[in-house]
């Protein structure tokens, strides 16, 4: 019997009923861009992470190059960011002409490591070739980054910092969400993250006023903001103005009708992921070559369970031979592929990373994994004598 990786139908059985009314309610409006579920939408993510502004946007690849282009990032500016992660935290970069530096990780949480971060802008200033601009912290596998750490090095260099937090919206550190400490947090709703959709969508969390609105015109070419239209005075109707270069990045309608029905589970369903982290740790833990550790006072949102084995592959060809799905985040760290070769660093250079990606394996993970199946899943991994 086979096992899904994520399980995202048994979420859809406990709130079928108001999903299915939520997206027939959208169709009947007819209001299907930018509709009133958008906006309660983006007021209801910013409560949640006890910030005072949300914009959605139509990825959270979109929402990463948003407020890269609002700070108005360019050719000759060094962004800096992990390369064990998605290839989205990176490939936003390029987009604006800008230079991705890649910074090692720390081997028990796969966040990044304050010390290389610091070593890596050290080693861009002394150059003298780029200009630091900005810093992408990611919350990998669901767990927060280390924020008051990277958020001081920010502050001494004069940094901006992003929080990639796709996998980990939802996760706190000390109580505190990671917009706490970033200039801006950005998100996914793919549908196999924590917190997903029906399709593709993202969104931007930050306390920073300013920010948020210039992301909002930016996401519609460019319109003119309240603040522009307080302080210019247009000849006509400013709807179709566009005062700067953006792109057309929206939420459709639909989609935040279903996470508006998503969020009220969304904080029990953490809970749950908790729980089945926990059973894995002890089922696990001492008898593979790791199981995750979660940075102190974090609380992550367990996106992926991840373990290291030496023999990951063996232990990958095991489990699907047992009717187990596993998957390898990631295989070829950011710095090691095709687009990224012009800014990768010599190799050995990022040696956590390098190390990561060879013992990486992440087991079936979603808050409806039922204790026999998880049992199923640590004795198969036990049982590998590889
Ligand atoms: C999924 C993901 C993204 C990109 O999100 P999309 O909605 O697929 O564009 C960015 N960063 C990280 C860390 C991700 O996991």
């Amino acid at each position: 019997m086979s096992l899904p990786f994520i399980d995202l139908q048994a979420q859809r059985k406990r709130i079928e009923a108001e999903i299915n009314q939520a997206v027939l309610g959208v169709i009947e409006s007819g209001r299907f861009v930018l509709g009133p579920e958008v906006a309660e939408l983006e007021k209801q993510l910013a409560a949640f992470c006890g910030a005072s502004h949300a914009v959605s946007c139509a990825n959270g690849t979109d929402a990463l190059a948003l407020p890269l282009m609002a700070w108005g990032l360019k050719p000759g500016d060094a962004v800096f960011c992990p390369s064990f992660t998605f290839v989205a935290t990176a490939q936003v970069v390029p987009w604006l002409g800008a230079t991705p530096v890649f910074v090692d990780i720390d081997a028990a949480t796969y966040n990044m490591d304050p010390a290389s971060l610091r070593a890596e802008i050290e080693t861009v200033v002394a150059a003298g070739k780029l200009t630091p601009k900005a810093v992408i912290a990611v919350d990998l596998f669901g767990q927060p980054a280390n924020y008051p750490k990277i958020k001081a090095i920010c502050d001494e260099f004069g940094l901006k910092l992003i929080a990639d937090t796709a996998q980990g919206f939802g996760c706190t550190l000390n109580g505190k969400h990671p917009s706490d400490w970033a200039d801006i947090a950005t998100t996914s709703f793919f549908p196999a993250k924590p917190l997903g959709c029906y399709g593709d969508g993202g969104a931007i969390v930050t306390n920073d006023a300013k920010l948020a609105e210039l992301v909002e015109s930016l996401r519609v070419y460019g319109k003119v903001t309240p603040t522009d239209a307080a302080t210019r005075n247009f000849h006509h109707d400013p709807k179709y103005l566009s005062l700067r270069v953006g792109m057309n990045s929206r939420l459709d309608t639909i989609q935040a009708a279903v996470l508006l029905e998503k969020l009220k589970i969304f904080a029990d369903e953490i809970d749950l992921r908790q729980g089945v982290a926990e059973r894995y740790a002890k089922g696990l833990r001492g008898r593979v070559k790791g199981v995750p550790g979660v940075i102190e006072g974090g609380r992550s949102v367990w996106a992926q369970y991840v373990i290291e084995h030496d023999n990951r592959d063996g232990l990958q060809a095991h489990l699907t031979a047992n009717g187990i799905p596993s998957m390898v985040y990631y295989p070829v760290p950011i710095h090691q592929q095709d687009f990224a070769l012009p800014y990768a660093p010599a190799k050995g250079h990022l040696k956590v990373t390098e190390a990561a990606s060879q013992h990486v394996l992440a087991l079936p993970m979603h808050p409806y994994l039922g204790e026999a199946d998880q049992d199923r899943i640590i004795n198969t991994v036990l049982g590998f004598n590889g």
